[in-house]
């Protein structure tokens, strides 16, 4: 079983994370890919993020609609259940652990990959995993002492970010296509980001 973990903030989902979501698990020939919404990201703690950021139950329930019609995709509360800043060498670790037998692949975006020498325990996670890193419109992927640990796909370059989508709702403007439908509903009933 090889099995890809994709974690973020999916504040909201969107049709990129969808986009980037199938095509690895095509190209790189995953059973499964995991989204893992997290509880609170380390690296977008400003003040200007944290106001904005939906609650991780609604979060999470906007990613269960969103993959709801791939059978291929599934979600895990596993960070929302952890609680505080999530820290994806926790959530490796706790899913190569779980599942002994299945290769687990970390999805990373250029946009990611680049700060990941910041994050918390960097070595501890490509020892557990292997890296898959895709394209992001915007971001170059830069060598670095990771890029041995990683597979690199490119994907189509999708131009939307949950920021753009945020602010479009906050102006009023239409977000149709650029989240599934239901997740737009679920935007709207709850009154998230106005
Ligand atoms: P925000 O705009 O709020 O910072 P985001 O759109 O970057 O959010 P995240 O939930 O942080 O969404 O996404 C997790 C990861 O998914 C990103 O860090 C990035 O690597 C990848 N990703 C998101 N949108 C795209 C996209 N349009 N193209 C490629 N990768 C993407």
């Amino acid at each position: 079983m090889r099995v890809g973990i994709f974690g973020g903030t999916f504040n909201p989902p969107h049709i990129g994370h969808l986009i980037v979501a199938e095509f690895i698990r095509e190209e790189a020939k995953l059973n499964k890919i995991i989204f893992v919404p997290c509880a609170i990201p380390p690296h977008k703690q400003n003040q200007g993020y944290l106001s904005q950021i939906a609650s991780p139950h609604h979060r999470f329930e906007m990613v269960k609609i969103a993959v709801k019609n791939n059978p291929f995709f599934e979600v895990s509360d596993i960070e929302i259940k952890r609680g505080g800043v999530s820290y994806t060498v926790e959530t490796v670790s706790y899913f190569v652990e779980r599942f002994p037998t299945y290769t687990f692949y970390l999805l990373i975006g250029a946009d990611q990959f680049r700060e990941l020498h910041t994050w918390k325990d960097p070595d501890e996670i490509v020892k557990r995993v292997r890296l898959i890193v895709f394209n992001r419109y915007g971001y170059a992927i830069p060598e670095s002492k990771f890029s041995q640990f990683a597979d690199f796909i490119t994907i189509p370059n999708i131009d939307v970010s949950a920021s753009a989508i945020r602010s479009r709702v906050r102006s009023g403007k239409s977000i149709r296509y650029l989240v599934p439908a239901e997740v737009e509903e679920y935007i709207y009933a709850k009154g998230l980001y106005r």
